[in-house]
């Protein structure tokens, strides 16, 4: 009675009845955490008052877990670890790692597990390294923000970024990665020396490419399902100072993705391309204004976009101010050659700061208006090159033909560039193209803007997919079962397997992917 009553109380509490949401019940912490208690730590245990642990981007899964680590230290968190594997396999109690929990799906939620916080690790002093290979080492907890501004009082910075900064070392090595500068650089998980790794033992381990190289390359892109990230040396590029943002419009698909492919085939290019889909929104260009200029003010105002869809390239180019006119006539040149609608070209020239962290101001304007912590039914794939004007003819074309409930992503990478051993699995195509559906719902809305229409509506994009036989692979995948991640993983499911028999042979990793759900 007691426990369905604290059920009935915690449905309550959560002040959400939708339907997808799904809240479980919190129970007593069991033996495992009892004795866990006992350990010396040099950050602390909470079994109480957890619930942000339970929370994340996406919106949709809430699982409580019975306590939070906070680590002081990695022994904290190789410890611990290796006080639950010592229970063996009669412990119950799975743990995942947390960093800004800014996953979509439960990832970084453990049920009535145990969730270890790694941002309580940030704060340990980052060493960076300058040189012929300059790198700097971090924390696994540490956020991408401050990296950048630490890196930058050095004159140097990563080279591959996401949109967003505000998300841990950890979190994004756990899937790649994946922005504007991938096409050059390949993902973050491509600019990694070397790895400080807990495994699912808690033993401590460092790997690189010539030291424990399995681990290093299972880790990258492993889902946190080998052993949780506590250090990374990533690899730093001379920092610009400032950053030429180009805007531009297609009517026409191929011709969008022709000058994508164009410019990511060039060595002389931009340094960030990406792109994205407007469907059926008026007055673009108006909206652009307010932080972009028209090359030509006159016609810019007289286009109209009512009811069509379109296609935007956005590329970047870093310099110095003493580059100016090289970069100038670099950026001519390169935009002579491309096929956009002529009165849409739109610049803008901004610190490299500003250009990086520009997905929070956005973040800014949406929490102010209470529309940030909303839900996130997020779909991201990777699509062939050979197969991206079938998928955008039926999905750009009929499924999505009228409105989408937030930025559709779309750009070209150079898979040649990407390491092939890292655990992440991609098209088998030297270049490919990420789709990202990054669409919101606000609680309680209906009809086209709810949460369920969105996620039928990404099942009907898969749905598609999978009927037309495209050999498309989620980004950031869910799945809910082990045959559905078996197909995912393809002809690396043996080798993802064996690597987790390996090093977390209790499956008490990463819960919250759903792809082990027993000791091995
Ligand atoms: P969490 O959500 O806390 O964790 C994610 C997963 O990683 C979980 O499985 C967790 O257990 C595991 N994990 C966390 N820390 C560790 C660790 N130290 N060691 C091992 N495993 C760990 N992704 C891109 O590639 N490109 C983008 O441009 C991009 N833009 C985004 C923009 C926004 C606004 C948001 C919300 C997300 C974006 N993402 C992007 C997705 C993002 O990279 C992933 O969701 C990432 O996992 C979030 O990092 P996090 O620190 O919040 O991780």
């Amino acid at each position: 009675i007691l426990l369905i009553l604290n059920f009935i109380l915690h449905k309550a509490d959560s002040g959400c009845n939708n339907s997808v949401t799904t809240s479980l019940v919190q129970f007593p912490p069991n033996e495992v955490l009892i004795s866990l208690q006992s350990q010396v730590l040099d950050g602390h245990l909470s079994l109480k008052d957890n619930e942000d642990a339970a929370k994340d981007f996406g919106n949709i899964h809430h699982f409580p877990p019975l306590a939070v680590l906070h680590p002081k230290s990695v022994s904290d968190i190789s410890r611990t670890i290796k006080h639950v594997f010592e229970k063996g396999s009669d412990s119950e109690l799975k743990i995942a790692a947390r960093g800004h929990g800014h996953s979509l799906q439960g990832q970084s939620q453990a049920h009535e597990g145990l969730v270890i916080k790694m941002e309580s690790l940030q704060g340990h002093e980052m060493k960076i390294h300058s040189g012929e290979f300059p790198y700097v080492d971090v924390s696994g907890g540490e956020l991408w923000i401050n990296i950048l501004h630490e890196t930058l009082k050095h004159g140097l910075a990563p080279k591959s970024w996401t949109d967003y900064l505000h998300l841990t070392v950890g979190g994004t090595l756990s899937n790649a990665g994946i922005s504007g500068q991938a096409f050059k650089h390949g993902p973050q998980i491509n600019n990694i020396f070397q790895l400080e790794v807990v495994t699912g033992k808690g033993e401590v381990v460092t790997c690189s490419e010539n030291r424990n190289a399995d681990l290093f390359h299972g880790v990258l892109g492993g889902l946190g399902q080998f052993g949780i990230i506590t250090r990374a040396r990533i690899s730093l590029e001379s920092a610009p100072k400032r950053v030429k943002w180009i805007r531009v419009l297609y009517s026409d698909f191929s011709l969008f993705t022709r000058d994508q492919e164009y410019l990511i085939s060039l060595k002389d290019t931009f340094d960030y391309i990406e792109g994205f889909v407007i469907i059926n929104r008026t007055g673009i260009l108006n909206s652009w204004r307010l932080s972009f200029d028209p090359k030509d003010p006159l016609q810019a105002s007289q286009f109209n976009s009512d009811g069509k869809t379109f296609y935007c390239l956005e590329m970047a180019k870093y310099f110095n101010p003493d580059e100016v006119e090289v970069v100038n006539q670099g950026v001519d040149h390169l935009l002579s050659q491309l096929s956009y609608i002529p009165p849409t070209l739109f610049l803008s020239e901004v610190s490299y700061v500003e250009f990086l962290d520009r997905v929070h101001v956005s973040e800014k304007k949406l929490r102010a208006q209470g529309l940030w912590e909303v839900h996130h039914p997020w779909l991201n794939l990777l699509i062939p090159r050979s197969e991206i004007h079938d998928f955008a003819e039926v999905v750009f074309g009929h499924i999505l033909k009228d409105t989408s409930n937030g930025p559709i992503l779309i750009y070209p990478v150079n898979q040649t560039r990407w390491n092939s051993k890292t655990s992440l699995v991609t098209p088998e195509e030297d270049v490919f193209y990420l789709v990202a559906f990054l669409s919101s719902a606000v609680p309680f809305s209906t009809g086209e803007n709810s949460l369920e229409y969105i996620l039928n509506q990404n099942k009907r994009i898969l749905d598609f997919c999978s009927h037309a036989q495209l050999n498309v692979k989620q980004y950031l995948p869910h799945y809910s079962t082990q045959e559905e991640w078996q197909a995912h993983f393809g002809s690396q499911w043996g080798a993802f397997v064996e690597r987790k028999r390996a090093y977390d042979p209790l499956a008490l990793l990463a819960p919250g992917h759903k792809i082990f759900q027993k000791a091995m």
